[in-house]
């Protein structure tokens, strides 16, 4: 299991955030995406984990060597595989109320077998199964994380999937989970498009609003500008205009365009 203490890259970005980083294109390029981030807060009296990524590796260990004694909170930005893998590592997870059912049930990545070899043998050994944490805890628009000196509400941002959640820090810092970073995209059904427009600019708004200028995206690069919210809403505001460039992606069962700017994957 050596494999399992360098599959982590820990980042010390500030003084009281850690970015813990995953290769997801070693686990299966066919994503097209390169890097799951989690992120790390440490506060005075407690430390909040922002997702659990893939599962592969234990997670645990790692995080409690950069927390020391510290209550831990952990919560999933939503309820995909890479960002709840390693749940049931940890006793309590808060997620949004409308994919709280979701994350009692364990979740089967089968669909990893073809996935490069050395990685996967990892998923077997669990039967290709993520199990859920004992308990989930369900949370609303505007619930507050309070780690002492540093706080973080959450901020429903609904399109990337239903219970999608941004988290804004009282330090000026907008974690967007999936709903925004540079690469490659995953967005729903076009007809579900205004409810991912909605989120954007709620977050630019939000943003505007409290002085943020840095975003923590759980994918690609961090951190970035509130540029990306305005690029990204052009750019899914323009797909229908390039639609018939699109490509039928057999292995995630979607289409695939390009603008130069972002690739979008659409249900
Ligand atoms: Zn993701």
């Amino acid at each position: 299991m050596d494999e399992g203490t360098t599959w982590y890259e820990v980042i010390k970005h500030k003084k009281y955030l850690y970015v813990i980083r995953e290769r997801l294109d070693n686990l299966e390029p066919r994503f097209y995406t390169k890097i799951i981030n989690l992120y790390l807060l440490v506060g005075k009296e407690r430390a909040l984990l922002i997702d659990t990524g893939s599962g592969l590796f234990p997670l645990r260990p790692l995080v409690d060597s950069l927390i020391g004694e510290k209550k831990l909170i952990v919560v999933n930005t939503h309820t995909h595989f890479d960002h709840r893998g390693a749940d049931e590592e940890f006793n309590e997870i808060s997620v949004h109320s409308l994919e709280a059912k979701e994350l009692t049930k364990p979740f089967d990545v089968s669909f990893l077998r073809d996935s490069p070899q050395e990685i996967v043998k990892y998923y077997a050994k669990k039967n290709f199964i993520l199990k859920p944490a004992t308990s989930i805890k369900s949370i609303e628009e505007g619930y507050e994380f309070n780690l002492g000196d540093i706080s973080l509400k959450v901020i429903h941002t609904p399109g990337h999937s239903s219970g999608s959640i941004s988290l804004l820090s009282n330090k000026n810092e907008l974690f967007t989970g999936d709903t925004a970073h540079y690469g490659t995209i995953y967005l729903p059904k076009r007809k579900k498009f205004p409810m991912i427009l909605s989120s954007l600019h709620k977050m630019l708004e939000i943003c505007v609003k409290c002085g943020v200028s840095e975003l923590y995206p759980s994918h690609e690069i961090f951190p970035v500008g509130t540029e990306l919210l305005e690029s990204l809403m052009s750019g899914i505001s323009n797909i229908e205009t390039i639609w018939n460039s699109k490509i039928k992606d057999k292995f995630l069962d979607a289409w695939i365009l390009d603008d130069g700017k972002f690739k979008y994957v659409i249900e």
